[in-house]
């Protein structure tokens, strides 16, 4: 074996050529790589004593994928083409091994090969529409030919990791061989091909998988229907469907040739370089400058949740559904039982959608026990309080929690808002124990985790809320603590926009419309509904003074009965919002109490004061130090609050529209912010300096 890096080696066995790529971590295809490919095959291809080739990777996984980091730059030679071409237009069959992953230009490269033959740990996928882009090394016009264009459509358009035996069954891999016998394996594969005297099959020469839909083109209109609500606002998903188009109606070279002309205007678009962005600030996130990676953790192998409401119901399956047992804490039996039934029933859903098997339901339900005692808290590893939003019950739970805990437990709050120092250092003796671990609802659900970092929380108490978080397969980002954190601090500073503009003329339904057509899921007016008018709300303290007081005193609480800013009537089945005359009414009489005249406000003035108002808070959080980076910010808007990935988020969107513009339109907009509003000194200095937030 040669000594350089990638590291390559052409080993004879009998009449096998057996040639061994190594580039580790995971055989990415670099340019080194793709060289080592191009020599390896030359040098089998040359080999008389070689009949046939097995293509195999050392190392945790097959050829992993394209190196991203070389997307958008001029290519290096060879390119993956070339590589490609050296395998498919061999004089002897090629058979690629995988084990691990074959992932992106992994499996383009293994479709390249004659035969492919798999671990049954194996995994095969075209996941690049993720990063907003397609296959663009043939994976669009091979896979179709090889599984059918329905299979191809469903892989590529879901980016899915298809385990082997699955690939089996689509006609993907030839045949599995036994787990840890992979290189005997397809040796062997390898040897009855030449006994059969098998062709050189090469997927690209193999129309007939293409001929049914070639008869019905109608998949196509119904692939772009059934999934019009996932695809909103990206482009990469039409494009891939466009390319499996071209492999059914095209030749495979104009096919290639649509593939590589779709890729280029892809790679260069916004929302694939704002994706790929949020990709890697998802990465960095995880990095604390202070806490380094092998700072000490503590072992989570027990956790304990207080409250088993709509929150602690939610993260305690987060646990049960990594095999960790969690023990819930309640006051009243009637309490307990009814977040556990709630979580059996959210399992059993699962099961009925075929996500798992209802043995499976059994096991998660077999980790979770009920208390009613916080005694059986003591010998948790990790405590998440998710009582009601109140400092002093909180405080309270803080303090028993001290005298309780085992030392070393991590005590943690999953408070929206409240000062995770007062709870902390007023109610514990060990505040290095406490940190905020902020989840979103749905709590089993949502991907974004807000680790809240207190003044006194340790280093390890943070590391253990980061670790544990990867654990349970959610996407963390630290924030100090300030009112809302990052998320809802931001969140507010929208809905304060929001509010206002419905007094100066816009109507509730306008503003959310103009969000939901940026690529929000649903404006601010919606998602209260959705959320409840009345949270936080009180019939006694309640003065008629907003329009959301105004509407709870008429009993109008959002979706849960039917009627809040909207009116909510079933139709055909489904919940339709409509626009209410009751709000238009009390938005009237407000407006008409504060002697204001409603006026016109367009679309811009409605996108561009929630957004430019998002992006200057994010700015003065980053500037107090409350994120610790700007990506860090915009990975909490993506994962938590449904902002659109293919604007890469509020900081990304900031500097896709350049910083000056967003200054001068905030400026421009003056007292029309409201008097609550300052424009970030972060912000008007970056502008002026022509920086920006992300790049
Ligand atoms: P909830 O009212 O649904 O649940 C709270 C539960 O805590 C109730 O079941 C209650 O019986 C129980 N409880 C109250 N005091 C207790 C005590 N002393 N000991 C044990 N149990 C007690 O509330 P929720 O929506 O789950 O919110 C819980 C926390 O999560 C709050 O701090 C809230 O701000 C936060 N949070 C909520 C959301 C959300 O969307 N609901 C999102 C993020 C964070």
């Amino acid at each position: 074996m040669t000594t350089t890096i990638p590291a390559r080696s052409l080993a004879v066995e009998g009449d096998i050529g057996v040639l061994t790529l190594s580039y580790p971590p995971v055989n990415a295809l670099s340019q080194v790589m793709r060289e080592a490919i191009v020599e390896g095959m030359r040098e089998a291809n040359a080999n008389p004593a070689v009949k046939a080739i097995v293509l195999i990777c050392d190392g945790r996984t097959f050829l992993a994928g394209a190196d991203i980091t070389e997307f958008g730059k001029p290519p290096k030679a060879p390119s993956l083409r070339e590589a490609q071409d050296q395998i498919e237009g061999a004089s002897k069959p090629v058979i690629a091994a995988i084990h691990g992953t074959a992932l992106g230009g992994g499996l383009e490269v293994a479709l390249c090969c004659h035969y492919r033959v798999a671990v049954p740990s194996a995994k095969c996928g075209l996941p690049e529409v993720h990063l907003g882009l397609l296959p663009g090394a043939g994976g669009t016009q091979r896979l179709p030919r090889i599984v059918g264009v329905e299979k191809a459509l469903d892989m590529i358009l879901n980016g899915s990791h298809v385990p082997a035996r699955k690939c089996l069954e689509m006609g993907l891999v030839d045949a599995l061989v036994p787990e840890g016998e992979l290189r005997a394996g397809a040796i062997a594969f390898a040897r009855t091909v030449l006994a059969e005297g098998r062709p050189l099959r090469r997927v690209r020469d193999n129309d007939d998988k293409l001929l049914a839909a070639r008869a019905h083109p109608e998949i196509f209109a119904k692939v772009r229907q059934d999934n019009a609500r996932k695809f909103r606002g990206f482009p990469a998903p039409e494009a891939n469907i466009q390319c499996i188009e071209a492999a059914v109606n095209l030749s495979f070279d104009e096919g290639l040739a649509t593939e590589r002309r779709l890729f280029t205007e892809l790679v260069a678009g916004t929302p694939s370089i704002a994706q790929r962005y949020a990709f890697f600030a998802e990465r960095k996130a995880t990095k604390i400058p202070d806490v380094p990676d092998d700072t000490p953790t503590a072992r989570v192998a027990k956790v304990g949740i207080i409250g088993a409401g709509t929150m602690g119901g939610g993260i305690a399956m987060n646990f049960a559904n990594v095999g960790i047992p969690v023990v819930l804490v309640e006051t009243q039996q009637a309490a307990l039982d009814r977040g556990l039934a709630v979580v059996r029933k959210n399992y059993e859903n699962s099961a009925k959608r075929g996500r798992f098997t209802t043995e499976q339901v059994e096991q998660r339900m077999d980790l979770l026990t009920g208390s009613l005692q916080m005694e059986a808290l003591a010998d948790c590893d990790l405590v998440i309080e998710a009582v009601f939003e109140n400092m002093a019950v909180k405080k309270e739970i803080f303090g028993k929690l001290d005298r309780i805990c085992k030392p070393g437990a991590v005590l943690a709050t999953n408070t929206s808002a409240l000062d995770v120092n007062e709870i902390a250092s007023a109610a514990t003796s060990r505040p290095e124990a406490v940190v905020g671990m902020h989840f979103f609802s749905p709590a089993n659900v949502m991907k974004l985790l807000e680790v809240v970092r207190g003044a006194k929380t340790s280093a390890t108490a943070l590391a253990t809320a980061m670790q544990i978080a990867k654990k349970i397969g959610k996407v963390a980002a630290v924030s100090g603590v300030c009112p809302g954190f990052i998320g809802n601090r931001i969140l507010a500073a929208r809905s304060a926009q929001a509010q206002a503009m419905v007094l100066e003329g816009a109507m509730p339904w306008d503003i959310d419309q103009v969000l939901y057509d940026f690529g929000l899921p649903m404006g601010p007016f919606a998602m209260s509904d959705l959320a409840g008018l009345d949270i936080g709300w009180s019939k006694e303290t309640s003065k008629g003074a907003t329009i959301r007081e105004r509407l709870c005193e008429m009993d109008r609480r959002g979706q849960k009965n039917g009627a809040g800013y909207y009116d909510y009537a079933v139709v055909d089945g489904t919940r339709t919002a409509q626009p209410s005359e009751v709000t238009r009414g009390i938005i009237r009489d407000l407006m008409g109490e504060q002697g204001k005249v409603a006026r016109a406000i367009g679309k811009e003035e409605i996108l561009e004061r929630c957004v430019y108002a998002m992006v200057n808070e994010g700015a003065k959080i980053l500037d107090e130090g409350i994120a610790i980076r700007a990506s860090d910010i915009d990975v909490v808007w993506v994962n938590g609050y449904g902002w659109p990935v293919y604007r890469g988020g509020p900081m990304f969107y900031a500097d896709t529209v350049g910083l000056p513009t967003v200054v001068a339109r905030l400026q421009a907009y003056g007292d029309r912010m409201g008097p609550g509003f300052t424009l970030s000194p972060l912000l008007e200095r970056m502008a002026a300096e022509g920086k920006s937030f992300t790049r």
